[in-house]
């Protein structure tokens, strides 16, 4: 599953050019009987296997063995606090990170307890195993190294990276008509105009008003000035009159105090 992540596009590029670097541990060279067993069954009976806590902690182990600093013991439970865009920031900043996959019913507490510096859940949902939500941790936390992305893709200007969600993006062609529509949906003239200061401020009001209204609960960490300040306040305020509670149940207000 890994290699498929890794062996293509921006992370192929970041780990070609040691940018990043990923090791893959298999829990099964890590158990000691001879059936070379990872999992057992639940203590107090009920459905599913357990992974082992002393098969881990050896994995974790030799992970730490092999850094030149002792990792960050992630785990990937449903369990854990939703991960954002600010603990990929975060992540990004330390370096070394150990990253464990649960699989069946999970793994034994005592291994979380003794072993675990923090747990990350993609989100309310659950999944098989912890791989896909530790793709998408590496894939998050990759992209904010230096030089993983070009100019071209940088990100400083993506959803939550400065606390605003992304404006609208448009390309060629500027006139599109989709099948059935009877006139063409055009790009917003702005774009078209050539003028980059009107562009730069129709973007950053696009932004702003897209975190208004879809994700208001971010526009707190966001990096306004007084007048936007002073807009979004005006907005929600219209907002209010018009629906008093946001479909998300979050209020822009509410998160300033
Ligand atoms: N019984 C566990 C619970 O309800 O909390 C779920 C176990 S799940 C079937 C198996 C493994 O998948 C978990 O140990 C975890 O590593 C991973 N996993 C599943 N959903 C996840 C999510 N939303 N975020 C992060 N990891 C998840």
């Amino acid at each position: 599953m890994f290699r498929a992540l890794l062996g293509q596009s921006i992370l192929k590029r970041a780990v070609d050019r040691e940018l990043l670097q990923v090791s893959l541990l298999q829990l099964r060279d890590f158990a000691e009987d001879r059936h070379q067993r990872v999992d057992d069954a639940p203590f107090g009976g009920g459905p599913g296997m357990v992974l082992k806590a002393d098969v881990l902690q050896r994995a974790v182990q030799q992970a730490h063995n092999s850094l030149a600093a002792p990792g960050r013991v992630v785990y990937l439970t449903p369990q854990g606090k939703r991960f954002d865009q600010q603990d990929a920031k975060r992540l990004a900043g330390l370096p070394h990170l150990i990253l464990v996959c649960g699989h069946y019913e999970g793994v034994d507490e005592r291994f979380v307890a003794s072993m675990v510096d923090e747990e990350f859940s993609l989100g309310d949902f659950v999944l098989t195993g912890g791989e896909i939500p530790a793709m998408a941790i590496i894939d998050a936390v990759a992209r904010l190294l230096p030089g993983v992305l070009g100019d071209q893709e940088s990100f400083t200007g993506d959803s939550f990276y400065q606390g605003l969600l992304d404006y609208p993006h448009y390309t060629r062609p500027a006139f599109w008509q989709p099948d059935g529509r009877e006139t063409p949906i055009t790009v917003p003239a702005v774009l078209l105009s050539g003028h980059h200061g009107n562009v730069h401020d129709w973007r950053r009001r696009q932004a702003l008003l897209r975190t208004l209204l879809r994700r208001p609960d971010w526009l707190a960490q966001a990096n306004l000035s007084k007048a936007e300040k002073r807009l979004m306040e005006l907005l929600a305020d219209e907002l209010d009159r018009h629906d008093p509670t946001p479909a998300d149940g979050t209020n822009w207000k509410d998160q300033q105090k």
